[in-house]
This record gives structure tokens, sequence and C-alpha cells, in this order.
């Protein structure tokens, strides 16, 4: 009877954190797509090349669910997703519907724009460093996929604004900023692996901490970086302080989510209550 309970909450336990991750069918969003398979291993899926998180399906032993990131700058219409299981090869259609972004003037430094020279290789560097993080494949038995939110504060700026900077249009914002004072708390929004450490030009003192498969979670413009490189952390645990370090216009948390190397929608991972 003991155990019968325990399975039972387990699976409770899986069905409602599962629900966290809201499914929305736009750039920017995630499409969750079930995928019927006998197989006890996970199906290979790939969206514009890039491996897909998998997870099964709580409501469906028999059933697969892969967890895409749709990146912001896909195209609405359809898509593909190329399916591996076994010694079958199929492909899933999912049908991505427009999103209008709003446009936001911002004033930055001069050099945030239109960088100096010497620092171009910098910039060309560190974007091709943070893609090969973000685009590395971490197994692991379970994926957790809700987020706590990683700092108090109000939100400066929503994910997916279409920027322009002083006067210049930019690509879209790929995360959201929470205005917060200089030395507020940031916490792990999910237990990890921490990948990233760094001090990026645009981005300043960066965190990047792994959540298992290709889900990611970035953290920016920090005052301090109070963990290291390798370290695991939990939930909730600290790991820096706000700040304006890098392209900031004032103290803030940029705070960006990836899937299959795509930035999405962190409000998406939020518990509804
Ligand atoms: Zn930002």
């Amino acid at each position: 009877m003991l155990k019968f309970i325990f399975t039972l909450l387990v699976t409770m336990f899986a069905q409602w954190s599962f629900a966290f991750v809201q499914q929305e069918l736009v750039p920017g969003g995630v499409a969750l797509v079930p995928i019927q398979s006998n197989h006890n291993q996970p199906p290979l899926v790939y969206f514009n090349n890039n491996r897909v998180t998998v997870t099964r399906d709580p409501s469906n032993q028999q059933m697969w669910l892969a967890v895409v990131g749709i990146p912001l700058g896909q195209n609405a219409g359809q898509a593909k997703l190329q399916v591996v299981t076994g010694d079958d090869k199929s492909e899933i259609s999912i049908n991505i519907k427009e999103k209008a972004y709003r446009s936001e003037n911002i004033q930055v430094q001069q050099k945030f724009v239109t960088p100096p020279a010497k620092v171009i290789n910098r910039i060309q560097d560190e974007a091709m460093h943070l893609n090969r993080i973000l685009s590395a494949w971490q197994m692991t038995n379970k994926t957790e996929f809700n987020l706590l939110k990683p700092v108090e504060g109000r939100v400066s700026s929503e994910f997916g604004v279409h920027r322009v900077l002083n006067g210049q249009p930019r690509s879209f914002h790929k995360g959201i900023d929470y205005a917060a004072p200089i030395g507020t708390p940031i916490r792990a929004a999910q237990h990890g692996v921490v990948v990233e450490v760094g001090d990026y030009y645009y981005t300043g003192n960066t965190v990047v901490i792994d959540h298992g498969q290709t889900f990611k979670t970035i953290y920016c413009h920090l005052n301090s970086i109070d963990i290291n490189k390798g370290d695991i952390v939990a939930k909730g645990e600290h790991i820096g302080k706000v700040g304006k370090t890098g392209r900031a216009s004032g103290p803030h948390l940029h705070f960006g989510v990836s899937l299959n190397n795509a930035r999405i929608s962190p409000e998406l991972f939020f518990a509804a209550v």
C-alpha cells in the first residue's frame, strides 16, 4: 500500500511539474510534440539541425514528448521535425503562427551600437563560444522544466521586444529584463550544472546553467558571480548579484532560456500560481 501511494504521488508530481511548460506555437515559443514509440530509448529528434529535448509523456507511458524551442527568427507556417526511433526515420510537421512583438527605443552608449574595430574579434569569439555552449547536449534521466523567477524585481523589458538602439533597428530581445538595485541576490531558476562563467562584451558578467539535454538558463550583467564553472547548483541557490556590466542602461538581470539552441520565452516555464 505504501508503495502504491508513493508511486501515485510521484506520478501526480510528474504531471503537475510538467504542466509548467506551456505550449505556444509562435517564434520564441515552445511546441510540445507527442511521439509514439515502443522503444525504451527516447527517440532522437532534430529541429533546424539541433537536437531536441525529449521526455516521457507523463500521461501515457507509451508516448514520448518532444519539447521544442522555436527560434525568434523562425518563419510562420509549416516546419518539420526529424524523428529517429530505432531504425525508423520520419518527419512531423508543426504549424507555427505569427506573433507581433512590440518595438522599443533604447538609448545606450554608442560603442555598443557600432562597436570599435578592436573589439570586433572579441564579439565574434564570444558569440561562437556561447553558441557552442548552448548547442551542447547533456543526457539526463529526467529534465525538470518548471522555473523559479531568478530575482525580485519589476520587468523592465519583456521577451521578444524588437529593439531600436540609438535609432538603429537591432535584433529581438532574447530574454526578460528585471530591474533591481545593484547587489540584489540572484538565484538559480532550476537545479543544474554551471557550464559557463565569463565576462562578455555585450552581456557583461554572464552565467549559463545546464538543466539537462538542451535546456539551459542564462543570467547576464551581474555585478558579481558567486559560483564557479562546474558547480552543481540547487534550484533557488544563490549564484550572484544584480549589476549593470556589459551593454546595460541601468542595473538589471537579463534572464534567458534556451532549448535546442533557440532562445525562448521564460514565461512559459514559470508556475501559473
Ligand atoms: Zn535583456
